[in-house]
């Protein structure tokens, strides 16, 4: 026997629908390219977004077309997000950090007819237009006196000249909720980029599990900030998650620098910011060199890699501000695992917390968590045993977009390819990607372990560990470290690691640097380390 209630899709236009008729006066800030600040409501976001779905039907975009887009965070990036997958055609974002090849491979491999562009990536497409032969039109998302004039790209289009030739009285199409809505390519470490498509449904779950209060606890009384790019994971389903509950928005365009993030925190009253590691680095060094407060932010949600513990601990002593990790991946939305406390914790002393705030956290409902060995046996969760991390839920990816493979699934679960441990009280934590790992004299080292121990130390800024080569042992680790404290030696470091590591387990060597590099999605450049510091035990 059916229910008998209602049945409608769960599409993203009705996120914004609902912000427009509940919320049409709460307000979108962006910060454009030239630095000045763009303000309007969600209600002119909604009358433009369906200009622009009007202008995309025009153009012959079709149901099913994958429009791509390089853009930053921005207002006219948010409208998109909304009109091309609002009309039925799927927000295909392009991570502009990646090398030219790849860019044009997946412009190529998503056959994009029409690209919408901000003026910084004009030069970008200029550079891999030759390459891209299915692509028709180029839109540049600026008004008509910023239009580029010397571009060698014949036909540009302006983006508000589209929008201005329309009246705005577009119907949303009543579309399937399994359509597909967005698409993401993963960065690609290893082989050619693999595209994940999310539909109407996996994002409006999402975005649903995303403001609930044992997640990010978003309501219409925060200001949210994400730092997290539009090209990545839509940038964590936090402009969905805004227009839910809506929640007043903050798109700090190209600006990623941490004076004009503090600025736009300060001046629009930031409660709640997103972003990865590197980016509270960054901000957490500004506050301290410059003598700044953080006064309206009151917390902080990081994933993408682990968050090292000096972050967790800075921005609760300096500032008050609850650092929230999370844990996912491209595959997953992104949201997997959220480090949201239990009753038990309430008691704890502060450094006991950190501890708690560093793992990834738990499961969100919509998502399941495994750990199996290499067989596919599912593992304990008694926080010691460490395995393969399985997962699979309502926004879990089954297979990659227009590849000639078998589904990933291992019965059923999405692998990975993080390996870790889940507690007795369903806390998550990765010890490494299983790429990552260490092999040493046959026995393994998380360089995670090891890096997270490291940045507990006062005085390190960042730590990276690399398994390099060794005539005896197979693999060491490598430690690398980035010192806000030129005083510190190498001989403190290890002191510090000694008393929570077994001996085999310390860094072979550690060396002090400048700088760490980090691949377009934020994540320490293990790939590029290894390469660098391949022979560094065999000399
Ligand atoms: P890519 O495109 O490089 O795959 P993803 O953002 O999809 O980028 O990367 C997902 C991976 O990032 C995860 O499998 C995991 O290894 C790592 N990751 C994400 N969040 C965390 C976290 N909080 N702690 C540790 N690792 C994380």
């Amino acid at each position: 026997m059916q229910g008998l209630m209602m049945d409608a899709s769960l599409l993203t236009s009705t996120i914004l629908d609902h912000a427009e008729r509940w919320h049409g006066e709460q307000k979108i800030v962006s910060r454009l390219h030239n630095g000045n600040i763009h303000s309007y409501t969600y209600s002119d976001a909604h009358t433009r977004t369906k200009k622009m779905a009007a202008a995309l039907t025009d153009l012959g975009v079709e149901q099913g077309d994958r429009v791509g887009t390089l853009a930053w965070n921005n207002f006219r990036h948010f409208e998109l997000y909304f009109a091309i997958s609002g009309m039925g055609a799927v927000t295909h974002t392009i991570n502009p950090r990646l090398f030219e090849e790849q860019v044009s491979y997946i412009i190529n491999h998503a056959s994009n007819k029409l690209l919408f562009v901000d003026l910084s990536f004009v030069g970008l497409v200029e550079k891999v237009i030759g390459n891209c032969p299915k692509v028709e039109k180029i839109i540049v998302l600026c008004e008509q006196d910023e239009m580029p004039t010397d571009s060698p790209i014949a036909n540009l289009v302006c983006y508000e000249a589209l929008i201005a030739a329309q009246t705005g009285d577009y119907v949303w199409p009543e579309l399937e909720e399994r359509t597909a809505a967005a698409l993401c390519y993963t960065s690609g470490t290893t082989g050619n980029p693999k595209g994940v498509l999310y539909s109407h449904r996996s994002t409006v779950l999402q975005t649903m599990a995303t403001v609930a209060p044992d997640v990010l606890n978003i309501s219409a009384c925060d200001s949210l900030l994400p730092i997290v790019p539009m090209y990545h994971v839509n940038a964590w389903c936090q402009p969905f998650a805004a227009a839910l509950v809506g929640a007043k928005l903050l798109l700090p365009g190209g600006g990623m620098d941490a004076a004009s993030i503090y600025e736009l925190m300060e001046t629009e009253g930031v409660t709640l910011s997103a972003g990865v590691p590197t980016i509270w680095l960054m901000l957490l060094r500004y506050l301290a060199e410059n003598n700044r407060k953080l006064t309206t932010v009151n917390r902080v949600s990081v994933g993408g890699s682990a968050c090292p513990l000096s972050i967790i601990r800075d921005f609760d002593t300096q500032y008050g501000v609850n650092v929230i990790q999370a844990w996912g991946m491209t595959e997953t939305s992104p949201l997997g695992t959220v480090v949201a406390p239990k009753p038990e914790h309430a008691k704890l002393d502060a450094e006991t917390r950190y501890q708690v705030q560093s793992t990834q956290g738990r499961p969100v409902f919509g998502v399941d968590i495994r750990i199996v060995d290499d067989n596919g046996t599912e593992l304990a969760r008694d926080g010691v045993m460490s395995g393969h991390l399985q997962v699979r839920g309502y926004w879990v990816c089954s297979e990659y977009f227009n590849v000639d493979m078998d589904s990933p699934l291992e019965n059923g679960w999405f692998p990975t390819g993080d390996i870790a441990s889940i507690s007795t009280s369903g806390f998550l934590r990765i010890t490494d990607r299983a790429k990552d790992l260490i092999k040493s004299g046959g026995e393994w080292i998380s360089s995670i372990e090891l890096e997270n121990a490291a940045t507990s130390l006062a005085g390190v800024t960042e730590a990276a560990v690399i398994g390099v080569r060794h005539p005896r042992w197979d693999e060491r680790p490598l430690m690398l470290i980035i010192a806000n404290d030129s005083t510190l030696s190498k001989h403190d470091i290890l002191a510090h690691l000694q008393d929570m590591f077994a001996k085999w387990w310390l860094p072979e060597d550690i060396l002090f640097v400048d700088d760490i590099p980090h691949t377009a999605t934020g994540k320490i450049s293990k790939l590029n380390l290894r390469q660098q510091y391949q022979d560094h035990f065999m000399q």
